[in-house]
């Protein structure tokens, strides 16, 4: 089955309004001829606002790094989904590595997080991935399988065509390191089957992102992959000659 690839860049805690503004005209500019492949720039939340305005004449989407477990109320620092929808994000990421061992979040909150996306129509993007001892330990598919089961578990099967999965192995995220593309293609072959077995024939839909220091000159590779059905950019996101050659090789 033949998906159609989504390429998402991840800014962090990059930018200032000058630096943005000019990656996104850069960006707006190369993004010509690039009709097979879905782009979109999750980007943080104090500059919504303006990759709204900058994009919304274009074909990339855009959406935030992270979201409230929690719907409304006293909950000071909190960005709320329906906040997110106001800005018109197609996307948000949730348990993203660094929000996983930074911020202590739990299998069960990311699943939180889903549902407040999931609730208000934006495309979560699941991420999920082991870290180097836990590789090494032979635990990839045990440790996977329950971040994605925790969200899996909450979430109405109807839904299931609607989130994006992000394998992240986290000892290749900003390390220069990457997944093989077999290794990679391991990992997504298995996460599917995961999701099969809550419904075969959304599994087939439901695109698996890789995520970890894919470059121009590694994209190609891994997004051949039959299970790599695009990636998750964090570095690379903020070179827009960098961004726009993966986008490339994702066509
Ligand atoms: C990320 O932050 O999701 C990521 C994949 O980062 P990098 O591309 O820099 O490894």
């Amino acid at each position: 089955m033949t998906r159609r690839v989504l390429i998402a860049g991840n800014w962090k805690m990059n930018g200032s309004l000058a630096k943005n503004a000019l990656l996104l005209s850069e960006l707006c500019n190369g993004m010509h001829d690039f009709a097979g492949c879905e782009v979109a720039v999750c980007v943080p939340f104090p500059y919504l606002a303006q990759v709204q305005s900058a994009l919304q004449t274009s074909s990339i989407a855009w959406g935030a790094q992270d979201v409230s477990g929690y719907a409304v109320g006293a909950y000071t620092g909190e960005v709320s989904a329906a906040m997110l929808k106001d800005f018109s994000c197609g996307f948000g990421l949730v348990g993203h590595s660094e929000r996983r061992v930074y911020h202590a979040e739990s299998d069960a909150v990311v699943a939180q997080k889903t549902l407040r996306l999931l609730e208000v129509g934006i495309t979560p993007i699941v991420c999920v991935g082991e870290t180097l001892d836990e590789r090494n330990a032979g635990m990839t598919e045990t440790v996977v399988a329950r971040q994605l089961s925790a969200v899996l578990s909450v979430i109405e099967k109807s839904a299931l065509s609607n989130i994006v999965v992000a394998y992240e192995p986290v000892w290749a995220i900003g390390t220069g390191v990457t997944a093989t593309p077999a290794m990679a293609q391991q990992v997504h072959a298995f996460l599917r089957g995961q999701l099969a077995l809550v419904n075969v024939e959304s599994a087939q839909k439901v695109r698996i992102l890789y995520g970890g220091s894919m470059k121009p000159d590694n994209a190609a590779a891994l997004l051949q992959m039959e299970d790599i059905d695009g990636g998750l950019i964090g570095g690379a996101s903020l070179k827009s000659g960098e961004f726009l050659s993966i986008v490339a090789a994702g066509r």
